[in-house]
């Protein structure tokens, strides 16, 4: 297999520069689609009849909700790891201001690293999506979701740089991040 592109979040300033800018680049989106999100709500509340309201416990619910989404979003990659490699030893962590989970010189194809790498973003949005019905916290819940969504930028790299290098078709999951392989016939 022939090596196409290696990912060091630990040690490459251009990476991580470009996380940086990811992650300011998603909660921008987020802040300028918040007009229009509470204008939807305020309509929804108006025809569903419930009560519409902005206040301090509305920016403190998403921080509450992230304490419980930032282990569960590593908890996630690292099932789906097991899912797809039973045999992969997972290890959760943190460091240089990210929590990561890892599998160590496991190779998925790029399937089931697309799996593995978008897993938590669609499973936390969809349950944060579903508290907010259960509660009608909808902003708290939209204010949280930008957050998670924010903090995925390293998943979201990962997609974005398969995408770069569609030739690839495994991936190897090292302690610093991953390598992409391309298998030649
Ligand atoms: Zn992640």
């Amino acid at each position: 297999m022939k090596l196409v592109r290696e990912i060091n979040f630990f040690d490459d300033k251009e990476v991580q520069v470009k996380l940086t800018w990811m992650s300011l680049a998603i909660i921008l989106c987020f802040l300028i689609l918040l007009p229009v999100f509470l204008f939807i709500i305020y309509q929804f509340s108006l025809s569903h009849n419930f009560n519409f309201k902005v206040d301090f416990p509305t920016f403190i619910r998403p921080f509450i909700i992230l304490i419980i989404a930032v282990p569960l979003h590593e908890i996630i990659h690292g099932v789906f790891f097991k899912i797809f490699k039973p045999e992969a030893k997972i290890k959760l962590g943190f460091e240089a201001g990210m929590f990561y989970a890892s599998a160590e010189g496991v190779t998925l194809s790029k399937r089931q690293f697309m799996i593995v790498v978008l897993a938590p973003l669609v499973l936390i949005t969809l349950a944060i999506a579903i508290y907010a019905f259960i509660l009608c916290h909808f902003t708290s819940a939209y204010l949280a979701i930008a957050l998670h969504t924010m903090g995925c930028a390293g998943d979201l790299y990962y997609v974005q740089q398969l995408l770069r290098h569609s030739e690839t078709t495994h991936i190897k999951d090292t302690s610093v991040g991953a390598e992409f392989y391309q298998e030649l016939h």
